[in-house]
C-alpha cells in the first residue's frame, strides 16, 4: 500500500483548467479577475458581506489585528492549546498572548477561564475553532458584548463548520481561514479576511494594499504604511475551483471521520465533537484517550510509521513553548496533548486506508489483539 499521507489537496480538472486560464491570460486587465471572482463566492458560501483574498491566514490576522489598532503593551486572550500563527500576528503588533486553557471536549478556549484573564489591556478575544470544533461563541460574544472587547474567529481549520446555523468566521468581529496546503479548501498557500463590517472592510482593504486606500487618485500614495499579503490571481484561480467544489471537499471530510468513528466505537477514545445545532466540517479526525487507559503517543506515531502512515501530533500548549511564560494552571492543555494524536484524512483517502490507519490505533491501545 502507498504512503498514507496526513492530508493532501484535491485537485482535479477544474482547479488545472482555472490555474491555466489565469496563467495564460489572467494578465493585465485580468490580473484581479479570480481574485475578485474568490472572495465573492467566498461571501456567498460564508453568508459574509466583505472578504479579502490574502497570501496567508496568519497575514489576514496580522491585518485585521492591526486595523482593530492593536499594538505595543495590549494583551489578547487566546487558548492555550493552539497553532502559534494567530498568538504570532499579535506579538508582532507588540500585543502580549494571554493564554486561557480550553475545554475538555471541545479542545477550544473555556469561556469560564476567560472573565478572570480580562484586564484593562484586554483588546481581543481569539476564538480559534480547533479541528474544525466550534468554539462556544454565544458564551464568547456574551462575554465580549459585556466587557466591550472584539470576538475575532480564526477559522483556518473550521470551513464546513457550522453553530447554530451560522458558518465559523462569519459570527465575529472579523474572521480569518487559511489555504495552506494541508486545508480542506487549498490553494497551495492563501488566506482570507472576512468580515461584516464596512468600516473594518474599508481599513484592511487599505492596509493589503500598503496603506494606498482605494479612491486615492495619486499613483504610488501611501496614507499610511500597510501590509503586502495579497493573493497571487494563479492562487486565486485554484481558490475559484475549490469553492466551488466545497461541498464534496466538506462532505469528505465529513464522511472520513465517520468512517474512523465507527472503527473507534468500541475503544476508549473521544474524537472531535459535534454538539446539538452545530455541524463539525472535520477538519482532522482526532482522537484523544481516555485518561485510565495507559497511553504513550510517541508508540503510536512510532507504530504509524512502520506502517508508511503519517501521524500528527497534536498541538502543545503554546504557553510551552520558550518565548512565553509556562502556564502549568492550564491543567486540560497540559494534559491533553499527550493523550491526543491527529489521523490521516484527505478527499482521496480509501475505505482499506482508514482500516489500516484504524487497526494500527487499536492494536496500539490492545497489545495482545495484535494482528494488523
Ligand atoms: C493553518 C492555520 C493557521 C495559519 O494559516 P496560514 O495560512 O499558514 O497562515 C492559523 N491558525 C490555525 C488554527 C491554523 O490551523
Amino acid at each position: 500500500m502507498a504512503k498514507i499521507h496526513y492530508t493532501k489537496p484535491s485537485i482535479t480538472d477544474l482547479e488545472i483548467s482555472y490555474a491555466t486560464d489565469a496563467a495564460t491570460n489572467g494578465w493585465g486587465e485580468r490580473c484581479y479577475e479570480y481574485i475578485t471572482n474568490f472572495e465573492n463566492k467566498f461571501c456567498e458560501h460564508l453568508n459574509a458581506k466583505y472578504a479579502i483574498a490574502t497570501s496567508s491566514c496568519t497575514g489576514a490576522m496580522h491585518m485585521g489585528l492591526a486595523a482593530l489598532g492593536i499594538s505595543a503593551g495590549d494583551e489578547i486572550i487566546i487558548g492555550d492549546t493552539n497553532w502559534i500563527a494567530s498568538a504570532a500576528a499579535a506579538v508582532h503588533l507588540g500585543a502580549k498572548p494571554v493564554f486561557v486553557d480550553v475545554l475538555e471536549d471541545t479542545w477550544c478556549i473555556n469561556p469560564a477561564k476567560i472573565e478572570t484573564a480580562i484586564t484593562k489591556d484586554t483588546k481581543a478575544i481569539i476564538a480559534v475553532h480547533l479541528y474544525g470544533n466550534l468554539c462556544d461563541m454565544k458564551a464568547l460574544l456574551e462575554i465580549g458584548q459585556r466587557y466591550g472587547i472584539p470576538v475575532i474567529e480564526d477559522a483556518a481549520e473550521a470551513i464546513g463548520s457550522e453553530w447554530y446555523g451560522k458558518r465559523a468566521g462569519s459570527m465575529g468581529t472579523f474572521g480569518t481561514f487559511s489555504f495552506h496546503g494541508t486545508k480542506t479548501l487549498t490553494t497551495g498557500e492563501g488566506g482570507m479576511f472576512v468580515t461584516q463590517d464596512e468600516m473594518l472592510y474599508e481599513k484592511v482593504l487599505s492596509l493589503s494594499n500598503h496603506g494606498r486606500a482605494r479612491n486615492q487618485k495619486k499613483q504610488f500614495w501611501a496614507d499610511m504604511a500597510g501590509f503586502k499579503y495579497k493573493i497571487s490571481n494563479i492562487q486565486a484561480a485554484i481558490g475559484c475551483a475549490q469553492i466551488e467544489r466545497i461541498d464534496e471537499l466538506i462532505t469528505r471530510k465529513r464522511e472520513v471521520f465517520n468512517c474512523y468513528a465507527e472503527h473507534f466505537c468500541d475503544l476508549p477514545i473521544k474524537m472531535n465533537p459535534e454538539p446539538p445545532n452545530t455541524v463539525n466540517g472535520y477538519w482532522m479526525p482526532t482522537i484523544v484517550v481516555d485518561e485510565n487507559i495507559p497511553f504513550d503517543r510517541e508508540m503510536l506515531l512510532t507504530a504509524f510509521k512502520e506502517n508508511n502512515i503519517d501521524g500528527r501530533v497534536f498541538f502543545w500548549p503554546l504557553s510551552m513553548l520558550p518565548m512565553f511564560e509556562k502556564k502549568l494552571e492550564n491543567v486540560t492543555s497540559y494534559k491533553l496533548y499527550k493523550r491526543a494524536v491527529n489521523l490521516p484524512s484527505y478527499f482521496d483517502l480509501k475505505e482499506e486506508e482508514i482500516e489500516k490507519v484504524a487497526n494500527v490505533v487499536r492494536s496500539t491501545l490492545h497489545p495482545t489483539a495484535g494482528a494488523i
